[in-house]
């Protein structure tokens, strides 16, 4: 039987530690190429491509970027660009005055405050035109190997489902999660939970009858649970002759021996 919400409520924060650490533990094993869907081969590239992903998909940028760092490869370049040519390239994405106007601001301040270099820093990188703690992060943890945690809808929807947090504020999501997870795996952490967002927890019908951590999840229920039902839901591609976990690995929550952290 899953986890109730009345034991998730009454959890210890150490047993809500220790569950969340198990849960990281099976989408690990779910996904174990999780990774950042964006492409990207500096960190400014992919500075600009986590600022276009707002409002579409990763693959969706991942079709324009190509030509827009072929025609303007650098910071100097994306700054100084025509703002009617840049438009026309960003067409496809979606909002994409906003989103030229934020590139070629965002550039400038890299150009006068940086030397046209993407900073290591958070607190440099917020300072951005346009980039907040998120897309800072996405840069930091994935271009820069410094760990954070990626706060999108998909994973403030997943930690909330999941009954890690009741928070609903980005940042204070971002502490609340941070505080459960040893530092080094904050940056893993936000891919297996972004994937499982994207391929198996979805917002409107999530595959509850398909997914790893259905037993240690309070939200079971709330989508599909007839398991061949949930697996027609799954919207990932699996590796070549991989069969999903059935069921999931681990104790259930009522079994987990008192004690040290997992
Ligand atoms: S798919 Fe269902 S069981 Fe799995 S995490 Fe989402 S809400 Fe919980």
């Amino acid at each position: 039987m899953p986890i109730s919400a009345r034991q998730v409520a009454a959890e210890t924060p150490l047993a809500r530690t220790r569950r969340a650490r198990r849960m990281f533990r099976a989408l690990r094993e779910r996904y174990p190429y999780a990774h950042c869907e964006l492409d990207f081969t500096t960190p400014l590239e992919l500075l600009v491509a986590t600022v276009l992903s707002a409002q579409t998909t990763d693959v969706m940028v991942n079709k324009v970027t190509p030509t827009l760092f072929a025609r303007w490869p650098d910071a100097e370049a994306l700054a100084g660009a025509d703002r009617a040519e840049m438009e026309e390239v960003l067409r496809p994405t979606g909002f994409f005055r906003a989103k030229t106007e934020s590139v070629r601001r965002l550039s400038a301040d890299l150009v006068e405050r940086f030397d046209g270099q993407v900073p290591p820093r958070l607190a440099d990188l917020v300072t951005l035109h346009g980039v907040g703690r998120k897309t800072a992060h996405v840069v930091l943890g994935n271009a820069f190997g410094i760990p954070g945690l990626t706060v999108d809808t998909h994973f403030g929807r997943l930690v909330r489902r999941f009954g890690w947090t009741t928070e609903e504020d980005p940042v204070k999501v971002e502490h609340a999660i941070a505080a459960m997870f040893p530092r080094r795996d904050l940056t893993e952490l936000s891919h297996a939970v972004i994937f499982h967002g994207r391929r198996t927890c979805h917002a409107r019908r999530p595959a509850c009858g398909a997914c790893p951590v259905a037993r240690w999840c309070p939200s079971y229920g709330l989508g599909e649970t007839d398991p061949d039902a949930a697996r027609a839901l799954l919207t990932y591609e699996l590796a070549p002759g991989a069969v999903l976990p059935d069921p999931p690995p681990g104790p259930l929550p009522d079994e987990v021996p008192s004690g040290g952290m997992p």
